[in-house]
């Protein structure tokens, strides 16, 4: 039953879209059969495949909304009415510079109204991811406008939703359109260091393989290597200085349960040093978009470094597949009562999305809702700064110069002399605008100041501060792994 409605929408699709073609030269129900495939990979349900497959033939094609909801059923019909009119507002914002900052507030206005339901969204991610893979075909023109957008819209948005694999793919293909030269140059970066340590790393991976086995553990085990893009902001981070990332590759150990996990975290510290300071337990404290691992760097007994992440399977799945793996965890029923509001089994984490769905509840309902008020984790509350050299970094709304330094790199926030904002020298007070592009000044001779608590409008940043002055109050204490069982 259910792979026949499937096959009737692309029926009715392949017809509705007849005749079309896509700047490729391609017959356009190319475009949706991938969307629809990859909405497939992402195990959304069938609605949402469905109206995949639909997703731009009420826009494009003489199909009514009316129709797919005879043939296809309401929750259908609602999804593809979402897309397209998600499309239509962002075709109204012409220039994308004039668009992009506003687009926060426009963007969060069309999901509040439209995107009441979080696979829209799910359903735009796949269309762009598409239209990505396919950017080629179109003029120099259009790829730079949409990889940049992709870059600081889409590929974010991907992140909020932990869809890792998706953001991956995302950014490193709109970051080699934003920045081709710079893409070639980290990539081959990236793969001369990977083929100088094949050795060195299947001499590691048999070593704990050998351990883990001996203590009788089931495992998997992987090497994961660094996307260009999170290489390329993490060089942005730490003075261009690659000798300073140690997560360049990285072993994932994929085990059964919670406990095992530290287990294994304990057995790789028996057989190497950590490096102390650089255990991060984001299973006990996840990230703010629910990615969960223990991340370890260890030094090697031939003095290699290299970093360990230790998960579950759930924990990997989630991580790789986000919020699409969680419709695929819950199973078909959710979806229903999930888009309806009946029900919250989002992770905590994500709570911002059952925020979203009760105002666009109220919303329908013709209720006045103050959107300012949403504490939407999205970009509601985000400003884009600009480095000169076009890096993108986001902060909250309110954030000043020192905030932005700081998050640039510690040694940059500590050495501050003055700001640039948009090419004009500024005061250190000046509320950073999104888009602005802010060149940081600084001098070897120049300190951390007491005075500049006023000038600091981010937690990260007074942290920093309150440590380059000496005071320890807000130093986080060390963890202790637990002992391996011998
Ligand atoms: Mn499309």
């Amino acid at each position: 039953m259910g792979k026949r409605r499937v096959e009737k929408a692309i029926k009715i699709a392949t017809k509705a879209h007849e005749g079309q073609k896509r700047k490729s030269g391609d017959d356009y129900i190319v475009h949706p059969l991938a969307v629809m495939k990859i909405l497939e990979d992402w195990k959304m349900d069938e609605d949402t495949v469905i109206a995949g497959v639909l997703h731009d033939t009420v826009e494009d094609t003489s199909l009514t909304l009316d129709e797919i909801k005879n043939e296809f059923g309401e929750s259908v019909a609602f999804l593809v009415d979402g897309v397209t009119k998600l499309g239509k507002v962002r075709e109204g914002m012409k220039d994308i510079d004039t668009y992009l900052p506003q687009t926060k507030d426009n963007l969060l206005r069309l999901l509040v109204a439209t995107g009441a339901d979080i696979r829209v969204l799910i359903i735009k991610l796949a269309d762009r991811l598409h239209n990505l893979r396919t950017l080629s075909a179109l003029t120099a023109d259009k790829q730079k406008k949409i990889a940049k957008e992709s870059l600081e819209v889409f590929a974010p948005l991907a992140d909020r939703l932990n869809m890792g694999r998706l953001r991956v793919e995302m950014s490193d293909i709109a970051f080699s359109y934003v920045n081709p030269k710079r893409y070639e140059e980290l990539k081959n970066l990236i793969d001369e260091r990977n083929r100088s340590a094949e050795k060195t790393l299947a001499k590691i991976e048999a070593e704990v393989r050998e351990l883990l086995d001996s203590e009788g553990i089931k495992f998997e085990m992987n090497g994961r290597i660094k996307s260009v893009y999170s290489l390329h902001r993490k060089l942005a981070k730490y003075n261009q200085n690659i000798d300073a990332i140690y997560d360049l590759t990285a072993m994932r150990v994929i085990v059964d349960d919670i406990t095992t996990c530290y287990l294994v975290l304990g057995l790789i510290h028996s057989l190497y040093t950590p490096v102390s300071g650089r255990i991060k337990d984001y299973i006990a404290v996840p990230k703010q978009n629910g990615y969960q691992s223990i991340h370890t760097t260890v030094i090697t007994k031939e003095k290699k470094i290299i970093e360990f992440q230790i998960r579950t399977k759930e924990m990997h799945e989630y991580a790789e597949h986000g919020l699409a793996a969680s419709f695929y965890y819950n199973e078909q029923k959710l979806t229903e009562s999930y888009r309806t509001g009946k029900i919250q089994h989002l992770p905590t984490n994500l709570l911002w999305i059952t925020e979203l769905q009760q105002a666009a509840a109220q919303l329908r309902e013709g209720k006045k809702v103050n959107l300012d008020k949403l504490k939407l984790n999205l970009f509601a509350d985000k400003i884009f700064i600009y480095t000169p050299k076009g890096d993108i970094v986001d902060l909250p709304n309110g954030a000043l110069p020192l905030d932005f330094a700081y998050r640039l790199h510690s040694e940059i926030g500590g050495h501050v002399t003055g700001v640039k904002i948009n090419g004009k020298m500024s005061n250190l007070n000046t509320k950073l605008k999104n888009g602005d592009i802010v060149e940081i000044l600084t001098s070897k001779t120049q300190t951390a100041k007491p005075s500049w608590f006023e000038k600091i409008f981010t937690p990260h940043a007074r942290n920093k501060l309150k440590q380059q002055l000496g005071s320890k109050s807000d130093v986080i204490p060390k963890m202790t792994p637990p002992k391996p069982k011998k």
